[in-house]
């Protein structure tokens, strides 16, 4: 993936094309926004373009039938075979530890250190290093601290590239050291060919594009999910437990899938409102409830409960406006 591969990022894509051309980049960038739009895939593509062969303030192009292939860089990077570049994730750390990656609650301090050491270490010809950190709001506290000297004196031609949709979560020390680097919600043409490309069927993107507040990631587990149509709830008593029960169980897993559950009976309440369905006024109070337990979720809150609680309060208002009265 290159910069020019990433759709509807392009206020973003034009301000590191720019730190591309002109090579004066901080050493500590942080992409910010919400889940699922792209900042994962720009900090990659951008920091593969540091050394990309092409001469171009970009990374190789995604490979087309006809088309050149990419650079030794660009493909040693696609391999994840690229020794200056370090994608740090639960599944990096989970091998560092010989762990299992679900388990990768937080990024710790071991981990931090062991990237330092792998930026501190000379790479050939006037190459660049770069660490992507994804989902940077889990470092430890003293593994933030241990960046912070590396932010603070970085070897030349090293660049941190921190990747979160809870920037304020990070530590202050660290957030002051770092570009910050705003991505928005994608707009629906954006997710509606990236799912395309994704290979997600016509008719299951259609059911999701309106629902999934432009993250792909929240309609990819939206179209996962075909059985959870908030119209059926009111008429399955059994529907918050099933609903609940049905989430995977690791909770990093859990969470979106609950969140697009919200999403999802939000949509439905938001277009049942002032129709035959429901009336205004209780429509609007529900939505204030669905709206604090989504608040409850990111601060952790028990995702199975959140959902229970959430489908219980669309039946006791279905109950309510549907009764004859
Ligand atoms: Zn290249």
């Amino acid at each position: 993936m290159s910069l020019s591969d990433l759709l509807g990022q392009d206020r973003p894509v034009a301000v590191l094309r720019r730190l591309l051309a002109t090579r004066k980049v901080p050493p500590g960038l942080l992409f910010h926004g919400p889940e699922g739009v792209g900042k994962r895939t720009a900090a990659y593509a951008f920091a593969k373009a540091l050394n990309c062969l092409s001469g171009k303030p970009d990374a190789c192009p995604d490979p087309v039938p006809g088309s050149p292939a990419p650079c030794a860089s660009c493909a040693a990077a696609d391999r994840r075979m690229d020794p200056d570049l370090e994608l740090v994730d639960g599944a990096y750390q989970g091998a560092l530890r010989e762990e299992d990656a679900a388990k990768q609650k937080t990024l710790r301090i071991d981990t931090v250190r062991h990237v330092v050491r792998k930026l501190e270490t000379r790479s050939l010809e006037g190459r660049w290093k770069a660490a992507v950190l994804d989902d940077a709001h889990r470092l430890t506290e003293d593994g933030a601290n241990a960046m912070l000297k590396a932010l603070e004196e970085p070897p030349a031609r090293t660049v941190w590239v921190l990747v979160t949709h809870r920037p304020s979560e990070l530590l202050a020390t660290v957030r002051s050291r770092c570009q910050p680097l705003s991505f928005a919600a994608l707009p629906q043409e954006a997710v509606a060919s990236i799912l395309e490309r994704r290979g997600l069927p016509a008719v299951d993107a259609a059911r999701v594009l309106g629902e999934c507040s432009g993250s792909v990631s929240r309609a990819l587990a939206l179209a996962a999910d075909p059985g959870a149509d908030p119209a059926a709830w009111p008429g399955d008593p059994l529907a918050p437990f099933t609903l609940a029960e049905s989430l995977p169980r690791e909770l990093h897993l859990a969470r979106p899938r609950a969140e697009a559950l919200l999403e999802r009976a939000a949509g439905w309440l938001r277009r049942e409102r002032g129709t035959a369905g429901f009336a205004s006024a209780p429509v609007r109070f529900v939505l204030r409830d669905l709206k604090g337990l989504r608040g409850a979720l990111r601060r952790n809150a028990d995702p199975r409960l959140v959902v229970e609680l959430a489908v219980l309060r669309l039946q006791e208002l279905a109950a309510v406006e549907r009764s004859p009265a």
